[in-house]
């Protein structure tokens, strides 16, 4: 079985991300989109509610699972079975950071591999800091996630 991770923040689940997790989806027997427990960043949801709401939206593609991990993708990736590790490419300032983390996997492990898929263009400038930038101000984000997200995203606002 060819088996591809998809790790990431997730702060919430976009329409990029999902569109990534469905075209990943159909490269691959299977796709674990991995939260990332340790991120630097602080997030807005909890780790269970971004596992959630990835749930929730892939639940109509039928090879995917969502799980969380502590610590390197490749590590999580080998448990998974994985020997991929797919990353979305949006513009040239994701591919210095990008070519970096793929390079340094690489050393650390050599039987796994990065795939890059490019950006849909409809999703090229979408990322999860704007979309919590824009909510925060109370505008409606329904362009940029998926309903059950943007939904989410009212209640941890305490928006209508
Ligand atoms: P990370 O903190 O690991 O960058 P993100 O959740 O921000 O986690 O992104 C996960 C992956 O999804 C990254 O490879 C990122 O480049 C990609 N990604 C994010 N937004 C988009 C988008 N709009 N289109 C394509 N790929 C995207």
């Amino acid at each position: 079985m060819h088996i591809a991770l998809y790790p990431g923040t997730f702060d919430p689940c976009t329409n990029g991300h999902l569109d990534i997790i469905r075209r990943a989806s159909q490269q691959f027997d299977q796709v674990v989109v991995g939260v990332l427990r340790n991120s630097a960043k602080t997030p807005l949801f909890s780790i269970e509610e971004r596992v959630n709401i990835l749930k929730e939206v892939t639940g109509g593609i039928p090879n995917i699972v969502v799980g969380s991990f502590n610590g390197l993708s490749v590590d999580f990736a080998k448990s998974c079975g994985a020997r991929v590790i797919v990353r979305g490419l949006r513009a040239i300032t994701d591919f210095e950071y990008e070519l970096q983390m793929a390079q340094t996997n690489r050393v650390l492990c050599p039987d796994i591999d990065t795939m890059f898929l490019t950006t849909s263009l409809e999703y090229a400038y979408l990322s999860s800091t704007t979309v919590k930038e824009v909510a925060a101000y109370g505008t409606d984000i329904s362009s940029f996630v998926p309903p059950y997200v943007a939904e989410k995203m009212r209640e941890k606002l305490n928006l209508q």
